[in-house]
């Protein structure tokens, strides 16, 4: 059973029939080249989950499949992605009640492995055996594993900024890495070109699918708080992917009656690579990108995002709002979290230095992204 009905551009809102989609080597908007947002037959997810044993059950990224467009799940490629612990150190807050969802508990070490799984079980349902990518490193190895978990093939583009470390991580699951000579903008473009112009392949990266397996983070937020909903969630903002779906799962579970509102979404970039901060500070429709990015932050070093208005749209419609912080804020913050037990790198601290920066109420949930070991950048 798929619940999905239609995919709608974020940009010119031009609706489309999921089979129109699925046949696109690159499932973007065909009209503004914009990105896609699923939607679905709620009312029969509604009836389908208001049990008991759905609202009690432990929280797996899988038991959320009704919200994912995905039509035979036993052929469903998992590694055991999500059920990530959403941990609470009265150290790490300074007012209200802080939680920390820890997403380097997943298998390759970032919440990156959530679409990744969504992204490669719709690779094999179209029967492709390759698949290509631009990555700033996490997404690569995330891709990297799940392919090699099902026997794909998998190239991936990485622009020159992105550490030795993740290059390893990405070899080591078998992928074949391509330098490119430029930014993650660039990388994007020559995977795309690769995936056009080589029909077995299947192009994974920010689209639709991947942003549907992400929302997972956002259902577990709320069934770890017992189907109540934070006040604030603060997310780390790089193609805006993640903050996206958090919304978006929030508004879902709104949808479907399981709770009453949506938390104010706090998006958070450092200061060298802002452009979704840039745009709401200025009250801007569009994103305006900002050329080769330079930041120890490489994770979220992407100057022209791909959910960049996307982002922008979460942050604006749950009254949420856009900070930055400098290299050395999400450095102190790693360090913080780091003597505290919670090791990330520095992309991953990113919303723990917003929160750092800015005072928030209530209870506030904040998104510690990737392992610390996967770049342990100024650590002896
Ligand atoms: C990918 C990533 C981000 C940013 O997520 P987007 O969906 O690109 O906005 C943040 N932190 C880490 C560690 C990541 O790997």
């Amino acid at each position: 059973m798929v619940y999905v009905t239609s995919f709608k551009c974020f940009r010119c809102a031009r609706k489309y029939k999921p089979q129109e989609i699925e046949k696109l080597p690159i499932p973007r908007c065909r009209n503004c080249g914009s990105a896609l947002d699923a939607e679905y037959d709620y009312r029969s997810i509604q009836k389908l989950i208001l049990r008991d044993d759905f609202m009690r059950d432990d929280p797996t990224h899988w038991k959320y499949w009704a919200f994912m467009p995905v039509k035979d799940l036993s052929k469903v490629v998992t590694l055991g992605e999500g059920g990530t612990p959403l941990l609470e150190n009265k150290r790490l807050g300074k007012t209200g009640r802080l939680l920390v969802k820890y997403e380097a508990a997943n298998p390759t070490g970032s919440f990156k492995d959530r679409g990744s799984s969504l992204e490669i079980t719709k690779a094999l349902e179209h029967g492709k055996r390759k698949v290509a990518l631009a990555s700033t490193g996490n997404m690569g190895a995330s891709v990297a594993a799940y392919a090699g978990f099902a026997g794909l093939e998998c190239k991936v583009f990485i622009p020159d900024i992105v550490g030795k470390e993740k290059c390893t991580q990405i070899k080591a699951y078998g992928a074949e890495i391509v330098a490119v000579e430029g930014d993650y903008s660039v990388a994007m473009k020559q995977a795309e070109e690769y995936v056009v112009s080589h029909s077995d392949s299947f192009l994974t990266g920010d689209y639709p699918w991947r942003s549907e397996g992400t929302k997972t983070v956002g259902f577990e937020i709320a069934d770890q708080l017992y189907w109540h909903v934070p006040d604030h969630v603060v997310v780390p903002v790089g193609n805006g992917t993640l903050i996206w779906s958090i919304y978006e799962a929030f508004r879902e579970l709104a949808l479907v009656k399981i709770t009453e509102r949506i938390p104010r979404i706090i998006g958070v970039q450092v200061e060298n690579c802002a452009p979704v901060v840039h745009a709401w500070e200025n009250e801007l429709g569009e994103i305006i990108p900002v050329q080769d990015p330079k930041t120890i932050a490489t994770a979220i070093a992407c100057g022209d995002p791909i959910d960049g208005i996307a982002a922008l749209r979460a942050i604006r419609n749950s009254g949420g709002e856009a900070l930055r912080v400098t290299d050395g804020e999400a450095l102190s913050a790693r360090d913080k979290l780091a003597r505290n037990g919670l090791f990330v790198e520095p992309s991953g601290a990113v919303a723990y230095a917003g929160v750092l920066k800015k005072k928030l109420s209530g209870t506030v949930v904040v998104i510690a992204t990737g392992h610390g070991l996967k770049d342990m950048y100024g650590l002896e």
